[in-house]
């Protein structure tokens, strides 16, 4: 009988094959003390231990084809670094040699104390790092008991067309599994935030992961088919349902080569109006993505992630070599640079005021607010962007604004830093173009007074939305309310053009909704005319935009932005998002 399981769809798309079961959480660690006169010994089995999982992500590193993406083998070397920190491997040594306890315990008792440190940070980020801590010792322990390899680790055997079904996977995991030529992968434990997530979405590798006891309700070697996109998986299922997902998973392969001929097609509308199709990227696989789908430059490069899994602020230094790699990954198409947005969902360990759990973190002090407060945070991200304007086409762009006299203070920090580097002889660009995101509803309201203080703006609408319905983005119990076709959304977002156009100021979109072709045609309709999308999904946009015509499309739009019937609204967005007009 066909069994369904639920979890969370963490890459998109479909793979069908046998389960492939692997069993390999029973890690028993024996807790005993060893005489004094074997603690030396067994220290020094604890650091043979650790040498042998060193030298084996050293091998896999060594392994990994050239054409895989850069940031896969970084995450391999944050392994090795955890490895090498005296945190993980010095500490247990000292537990051992103070408590004459055994290594597996020693080891035991210093992950339980960085666990439960990880713990008390309120913050899905952060607590996915946990898991590469798990992961890390857990190598060691199983070195330590001896465990056999599992068959995709040993390399003994053949797995190809398989769905890998485990407690959780690391890493390395993900990588062994293609070269092994795995189609997907189930786990119980991991969340869409996971190292491991991330670089199954690199790979491609369809996967669910938070699917708890699938071990025990799946068999191995039965038919499985795991839906990436709803985040199911279902058990032995029947011929049916097997030519059912084989004909989707087909029609989705055909669909992704149609879209690839689109790569170097012009983004225009079928009645020739010219839209701009820009990237969001953060890592440095998306570069590679980005420009594999024909982006045209760079609407939104979130730096968040440098400031986390860290307690010192990164330097200037840091900075610039990363907008560095950014602007010759795009040679002289426009990057646009945002600054620091920390704070509420994205917490670093490099900031005190971010890290403090304020009662309501979204509304409190985070974005520029935290840049303008703390300045040693801000200000070495300010002068690599000055520097970096040199090199290329850079703008900077100021997340989360809600008084233009943000805007000033940054200016202020901006024309200090030029004026000082001018004074050196530091070559920069001293008309770099400085925009602002419209994610507050009061400076959608006055985006005419903001276009007249930035050189372009961008509509957040993750958080326009979540700031204009009131509700908390990561707070499940409200989520249903997340709706980027609430009425009132979709006139806020016809206010942030209506003003920008009137004052004759570039207005992009980078929130997700500017990635959602369900959504295309409405923006198309309200006049956006640049759009800022994962570039996962920038050619489903592109196709949608040359599928459309503007003309009917504004007309739909304006009725929709008319009426006050919610019946009637919904008619017109339903009537949008169903097929080209
Ligand atoms: C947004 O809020 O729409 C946005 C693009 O920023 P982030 O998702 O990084 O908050
Ligand atoms: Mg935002």
């Amino acid at each position: 009988m066909t069994i369904a399981l639920h979890g969370s769809g963490i890459s998109r798309g479909i793979a069908v094959g046998a389960a492939h079961i692997v069993q390999r959480n029973a890690l028993d660690v024996l807790e005993y003390a060893v005489a004094q006169a074997d603690v030396e010994p067994e220290v020094e089995r604890l650091s043979a231990a650790v040498e042998e999982a060193k030298q084996g992500l050293r091998d896999l590193r060594g392994r990994i084809p050239a054409n895989t993406p850069a940031d896969i083998a970084a995450f391999l070397d944050t392994h090795l670094l955890m490895l090498e920190d005296p945190t993980l491997t010095d500490e247990p040594k000292r537990l051992l040699r103070e408590r004459r306890c055994n290594a597996e315990w020693a080891l035991k008792m210093q992950r339980d104390a960085i666990v439960s440190a990880f713990d008390l940070i309120n913050d899905a980020y952060l607590r996915a790092r946990r898991d590469d801590v798990d992961h890390v010792i857990n190598r060691i322990l199983r070195i330590l008991l001896n465990h056999a390899p599992a068959k995709h680790e040993s390399g003994e055997g053949s797995l190809e067309g398989l769905i890998l079904v485990a407690d959780d996977l690391t890493p390395a995991d993900a990588l062994l599994m293609q070269q092994h030529g795995i189609v997907g992968f189930v786990t119980e434990c991991g969340g869409p935030t996971s190292h491991t997530a991330i670089i199954a979405r690199s790979l491609g590798l369809p996967g669910v992961v938070g699917v708890p006891h699938a071990r025990q309700y799946l068999l191995d070697g039965e038919s499985l088919v795991l839906d990436g996109d709803e985040g199911v998986v279902l058990g032995d299922a029947d011929a049916r349902i097997l030519t059912y997902y084989r004909a989707r998973r087909d029609e989705r392969q055909k669909r992704v080569s149609r879209l690839a001929k689109l790569k170097r097609a012009p983004a225009v509308t079928a009645d020739g109006v010219p839209i701009e199709l820009l990237a969001n990227v953060e890592l440095q696989t998306d570069f590679d993505l980005a420009r594999a789908a024909g982006a045209r430059g760079v609407g939104l490069y979130r730096t968040e992630f440098l400031y986390m899994n860290r307690l010192d602020v990164p330097s200037e230094a840091e900075h610039f070599a990363l907008y560095k790699r950014l602007i010759e990954a795009f040679r002289q198409q426009p990057v646009t640079i945002r600054t620091l947005d920390l704070g509420a969902d994205k917490q670093s360990g490099a900031s005190l005021s971010a890290r403090a759990h304020a009662a309501n973190p979204a509304l409190g002090m985070r974005a520029v607010r935290l840049g303008l407060k703390e300045p040693e945070l801000s200000l070495p991200q300010l002068r690599a962007i000055v520097r970096a304007s040199a090199l290329g086409n850079v703008r900077l762009m100021i997340p989360m604004l809600s008084h233009v006299d943000e805007v000033v203070q940054m200016r202020g920090l901006i024309q200090g830093i030029q004026a000082e580097y001018a004074a050196q002889g530091i070559s920069h660009d001293p008309n770099m173009p400085i925009g602002g995101m419209l994610e507050v509803p009061a400076a959608v309201a006055f985006a005419d007074g903001f276009a007249r203080t930035l050189d372009f703006l961008s509509i957040g609408t993750n958080d326009l939305i979540q700031y204009a319905v009131a509700i908390d983005r990561v707070n499940e119990e409200v989520s249903y309310l997340y709706d980027p076709l609430n009425p009132g959304v979709v006139r806020l977002i016809d206010m942030a053009i209506r003003h920008a156009n009137a004052a004759a100021c570039p207005i992009a979109m980078c929130g997700e909704m500017a990635g959602d072709p369900r959504y295309t045609r409405l923006l198309l309709g309200l006049g956006l005319r640049c759009f800022s999308v994962h570039p996962s999904l920038l050619l489903e946009v592109k196709q949608t935009i040359t599928e459309s015509q503007i003309a009917p499309l504004r007309k739909i739009v304006g009725r929709a932005l008319r009426t006050a019937e919610i019946g009637r609204f919904r008619e017109l967005m339903a009537s949008l998002m169903a097929r080209p007009v």
